[in-house]
């Protein structure tokens, strides 16, 4: 069979092939990107669920608007504005999961050979989504600040790309969160060279101790102008359950009704029946008090790996403390001998009964092997003191 041309840019995941030697009995796997099941708010959405099925039925069953369900937009309206962002209803678009929210976008936005920048390294799944349409990615450099504004000004101006997609909170795999003076200076830069830039912000929510900076998109009613070069990607995924599919895409107008209409021809609209079980869960005032859960539960799991890792790693591996999200972000530093080559540490790791992901494939190019992603999201904190102890029997 002939295949589109298209598919040629890509091909299926790394990390899923590791993923297939998970089921190996006794794993401790840090491997996944999954939040923890036994956090989500089952009792909260089982209420809802009633609710919508009991009410009004028909509508949620229903074929519906593209645009999305109106309650659910008008909630996630006032949700943005509790985080301090103005968006009207009609300025948003529901979307399945934030994943398609960056499928619509890149739809829209890429054709073949249009450059794009994006952080190195990156959410694995938008490198793969922008390739297929074509996109030539280029990585601008991180450290424990988020992207280095300095080296992404001047990217953007040798390269003109067609947008710059950043994680700005907690980035994935990073865990890097961007400044606050570097956020305003990503819109200023915005605005000068009249770049788009996306803001995919699926793991704001789930800070630690401390909330973090404001998004770009609250940020920008502080930069004149900077809200027509700003789209921005939410998601219930990491703040309420993944398995519901409910994401959202804010966007300049123009932008939006591109990607609604695109959004037509792929999926018609994202379920009306989870959007609804969305929309009715907002109104019963649980999010906080479940998203307090959340936090302190992650927090301490991410303090218990910390420690861990320094205890029975030491020197072996270098990392920032991420201030919330799911990730750790490592790297093996090779000093005095000690490994550096992530892949191969990997599959030691997992003879021992441990699981990781190496990142190289996070790097959109030129990937750093000595690089790995650990997510302390849905092991307790005595298999992450379990497992950690393994890794550092796998150096
Ligand atoms: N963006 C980032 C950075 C992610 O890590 C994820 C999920 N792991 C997504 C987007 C997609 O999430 P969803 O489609 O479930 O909203």
């Amino acid at each position: 069979m002939q295949f589109a041309d298209r598919l040629k840019n890509v091909e299926t995941s790394a990390i899923r092939e590791l993923f297939k030697l998970l089921g190996k009995p006794g794993i401790i796997s840090f491997a996944g990107g999954f939040p923890d099941p036994a956090l989500f708010d089952v009792d909260g959405i089982r209420e809802s669920s009633n609710a919508v099925l009991t009410n009004n039925p028909g509508p949620v069953l229903q074929y519906g608007a593209t645009e999305g369900f109106q309650p659910l937009r008008e909630g996630i309206s006032a949700f943005m504005a509790h985080k301090g962002a103005t968006v009207s209803p009609e300025g948003l678009i529901v979307t399945t999961g934030s994943q398609q929210a960056l499928d619509l976008i890149g739809k829209t936005m890429i054709s073949p050979g249009d450059k794009v920048i994006v952080e190195a390294p990156t959410f694995l799944a938008t490198i793969q989504c922008f390739r297929l349409y074509g996109a030539q990615l280029i990585g601008a450099p991180i450290d424990a600040d988020g992207v280095d504004v300095d080296k992404l000004e001047q990217l953007i101006d040798e390269h003109k790309p067609k947008l710059v997609y950043l994680i700005p909170t907690f980035g994935n795999p990073s865990g890097a969160t961007l400044s606050l003076e570097r956020r305003k200076r990503i819109l200023e830069i915005a605005v000068r060279t009249q770049t788009l830039i996306v803001e995919d912000d699926p793991y704001g929510e789930l800070y630690f101790d401390q909330a973090p900076p404001p998004s770009l998109l609250a940020l920008s009613d502080e930069v004149p102008g900077s809200r027509d070069w700003l789209a921005h990607c939410g998601s219930f995924s990491k703040i309420l359950s993944p398995g519901l599919r409910v994401g959202w895409l804010i966007a300049p107008p123009a932008l939006l009704a591109n990607a609604t209409m695109c959004k037509q021809f792929s999926d018609a609209h994202t379920s009306n029946l989870t959007q609804a079980i969305c929309a009715h869960y907002l109104t019963l005032n649980r999010l906080e008090g479940a998203l307090a859960v959340v936090r302190k539960t992650y927090a301490d799991r991410a303090r218990v790996m910390a420690e861990s890792l320094r205890r029975e790693l030491g020197s072996a591996i270098a990392f920032t403390q991420p201030q919330g999200g799911m990730f750790f972000w490592a790297n093996l530093t090779g000093a005095e001998g000690q490994p550096c080559h992530a892949p191969e540490f990997a599959k030691r790791a997992i003879d021992k009964g441990v699981a990781f992901v190496p990142g190289a494939p996070f790097f959109a190019h030129d990937p750093d092997l000595s690089t790995f992603r650990l997510s302390f999201a849905t092991a307790d904190v005595a298999k992450i003191e379990e497992g950690i102890g393994r890794l550092g029997q796998a150096l």
